[in-house]
């Protein structure tokens, strides 16, 4: 990932999502924005306790910085369920009602997922110009959200997997993602992700699936980077609790 500062918002993008010009995208830290402690500073989350003039402003801010003419996220609740936002689908900033999943092919629209610990996979498909992004934290990959988001893509722009190109955002990295009761909330499958025993990989487990849902492993790249050791750049749930959530938007320029 490359890192940008603008508007004294600091983000970064994925080089091979960049190497599309049509393509606007960012991974934001929580730098910038007006939220105080405990959601200090770009907190995007309208659920948190966070007062809504101040998350309200962050999105403007967000928004602003990317040139986008609307900012979309939904009520993420770690399903499975997919949103197609067009231009009227919702009518301004809004958040949809319950979706982990994001999908436009409409130019000027940021499909944004807010995160803390979980990570955003982005999608884009230059064939069909379209683009995803999915709330994926553990429980999403149980229900292997990320080849449902592919399935979608297929059904919606006709994507072929092998052309898509996937940027899997930060996360719980493998220093950080402790499952005590893994025998329990995942299937046996995932239990090779362990990188010692009860700490599991979860970006090769997203970049697994990401193949097995069809794409080239030349085409996802992965930020490799955890939410929890990076205090200064990412809200993190389990290291904080009450906190802030950080956004991760993709869209087509305008
Ligand atoms: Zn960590």
């Amino acid at each position: 990932m490359e890192v940008q500062q603008v508007n004294g918002l600091k983000f970064y993008r994925f080089r091979c999502l960049s190497a599309f010009p049509e393509v606007v995208h960012g991974v934001f830290t929580r730098w910038g924005g007006v939220s105080r402690a405990p959601y200090a500073g770009l907190n995007l989350s309208l659920s948190v306790g966070d007062e809504l003039w101040r998350v309200r402003e962050n999105r403007r801010r967000l928004r602003e910085t990317l040139g986008l003419k609307k900012l979309v996220s939904a009520v993420q609740v770690h399903g499975r369920h997919g949103a197609l936002v067009t231009g009227d689908n919702p009518a301004s900033d809004e958040e949809l009602p319950e979706a982990d999943i994001l999908l436009t092919q409409e130019p000027g629209i940021g499909l944004m997922i807010k995160q803390a610990d979980c990570q955003a996979v982005m999608l884009y498909d230059p064939e069909h110009r379209a683009v995803a992004n999915v709330h994926c934290g553990w429980r999403g990959q149980v229900q292997n959200i990320l080849g449902e988001a592919v399935g979608r893509m297929r059904e919606a722009f006709g994507s072929r997997p092998p052309a898509l190109a996937a940027g899997i955002g930060p996360g719980l990295g493998p220093c950080c993602a402790e499952f005590r009761r893994y025998r329990e909330e995942f299937p046996p499958e995932f239990w090779r992700y362990q990188v010692r025993p009860g700490y599991f990989d979860l970006f090769r487990l997203s970049r697994d699936q990401l193949v097995a849902a069809g794409l080239r492993k030349s085409r996802i790249e992965t930020a490799d980077t955890c939410t929890r050791c990076q205090a200064g750049e990412f809200f993190s749930y389990r290291r904080d609790r009450q906190t802030g959530r950080q956004g991760a938007v993709i869209g087509l320029r305008a």
